[in-house]
């Protein structure tokens, strides 16, 4: 049985329904927000404003991403100053 066939078994997504996820950090960001994928189903999570964890989708990822260039982009104007 390959790797990808153990992840898919639906056991494992079970688990996830019974126990909770079990997060990993996928990335973490300087703005302080992270990426979380489940170990078991590999879903994905971010956090909200509210610090709540919510589905990763890639429009969630596209604001972490332009989130942080605009905390770098102010910190480098915060130095330079
Ligand atoms: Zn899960």
């Amino acid at each position: 049985m390959s790797i990808e066939a153990q992840t898919r078994n639906p056991f494992k997504r079970l688990h996830c329904k019974l126990f909770g996820h079990k997060y990993t950090v996928l990335r973490s960001y300087q703005t302080n927000k992270k990426e979380y994928e489940c170990s078991h189903c590999k879903k994905q999570f971010t956090e909200n404003d509210y610090g709540e964890l919510e589905t990763l989708t890639p429009k969630l990822r596209r604001i972490n991403e332009v989130m942080e260039k605009f905390y770098i982009f102010k910190n480098t104007r915060r130095q330079s100053a």
